[in-house]
């Protein structure tokens, strides 16, 4: 079983307002703090405290905030090994202003060391040979391409941040995993919400290839290659933070498919475990282990 994560590793800067800031405005915060993120970096953590066997691939910069996401991955049974450091420039960081009562933020994004990710520094065993790779948009596209193309397993892409697909690239995904909105802005749509069966019709329009579209507290809606779709509702559960659900949706997915899982058996798994992740704080929080999925399958 092996799970290989091409993408970015970022120090999240969490810092608690009464109220976020207006355009000019400056604020007092109540306090802040720092946690482990990147789309790529949480995407890893999460399949690795499901069933380890996860490598990581990426770059931070050799600063202490490089140590603490290495520091913090390999806690959660990752293997970081082919995580590089850049040498001058700084580990990626989002800063993100949390508002206290409504829970609203805004995100600043300064890519730092994984803006320096380059096609040869994926060429390596570990996505050649991965059962499963995932992949996201926060480092250089020709650095998802290229591992995209060395890749021999089953290829899963999170199209966010949101940007235009190579067709090349699609052509190389077996499972898109949008939310809605991505999903629209690929299928050239206005946002907007919509039902199954107009999903599926975007979801055509985008690619051939399987489509998970990600549906907040909805589930998730399976549209396989062949065959019909399928909605797959989440357990019940008391959520209070939903920040990095879609992420360890995903590394459920790669892990579960890693293990063998089909498809729909996969997105069942990747539900419970999202719906688990947004029962804690921040996106690696409430990360769930095994036996917590398997208690809240149906
Ligand atoms: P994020 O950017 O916060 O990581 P996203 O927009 O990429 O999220 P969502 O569709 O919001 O992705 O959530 C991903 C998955 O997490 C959903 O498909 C669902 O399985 C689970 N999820 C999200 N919110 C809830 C919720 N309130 N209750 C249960 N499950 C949830």
């Amino acid at each position: 079983m092996s799970v290989t994560v091409v993408g970015s590793l970022n120090e999240d800067v969490l810092v608690s307002v009464d109220r976020l800031p207006g355009r000019g405005e400056t604020v007092v915060a109540r306090d802040s703090a720092l946690a482990p993120g990147g789309k790529g970096a949480n995407q890893a953590a999460a399949a690795g405290v499901l069933g380890g066997g996860v490598h990581m691939v990426g770059r931070v910069g050799d600063d202490p905030a490089g140590d603490r996401q290495l520091a913090a991955l390999a806690s959660s049974r990752v293997n970081v090994s082919r995580v590089l450091r850049t040498i001058g420039t700084p580990t990626g960081t989002a800063t993100i202003p949390v508002e206290a009562g409504s829970g609203e933020n805004l995100i600043v994004v300064v890519p730092g060391a994984n803006a320096e990710l380059a096609p040869e520094d994926v060429d390596v065993p570990s996505v050649r040979s991965a059962r499963v790779l995932l992949l996201q948009l926060e480092v250089p596209l020709p650095a998802v391409e290229a591992a995209a193309r060395a890749a021999s397993g089953t290829v899963v892409l999170t199209p966010a941040p949101p940007a235009p697909l190579p067709a090349a690239l699609l052509q190389r995904v077996d499972v898109l995993v949008p939310n809605e909105h991505e999903l629209a802005l690929l299928a050239d749509a206005e946002p907007g919400d919509r039902s199954p069966a107009e999903l599926v019709q975007l979801a055509r329009r985008v690619t051939t290839g399987a489509v998970v579209v990600t549906l907040g507290a909805r589930g998730a809606l399976v549209v396989p290659a062949e065959g019909p779709a399928l909605l797959q509702a989440p357990p019940p559960v008391a959520a209070v933070d939903t920040t990095g659900a879609g992420d360890c949706f995903c590394g459920a997915l790669g892990q579960a498919l890693a293990g063998g899982a089909v498809l729909a058996d996969a997105v069942r798994q990747a539900v419970a475990a999202a719906a688990a992740s947004t029962t804690g704080p921040g996106a690696r929080g409430a990360l769930p282990d095994e036996e917590t999925v398997r208690d809240l399958l149906p």
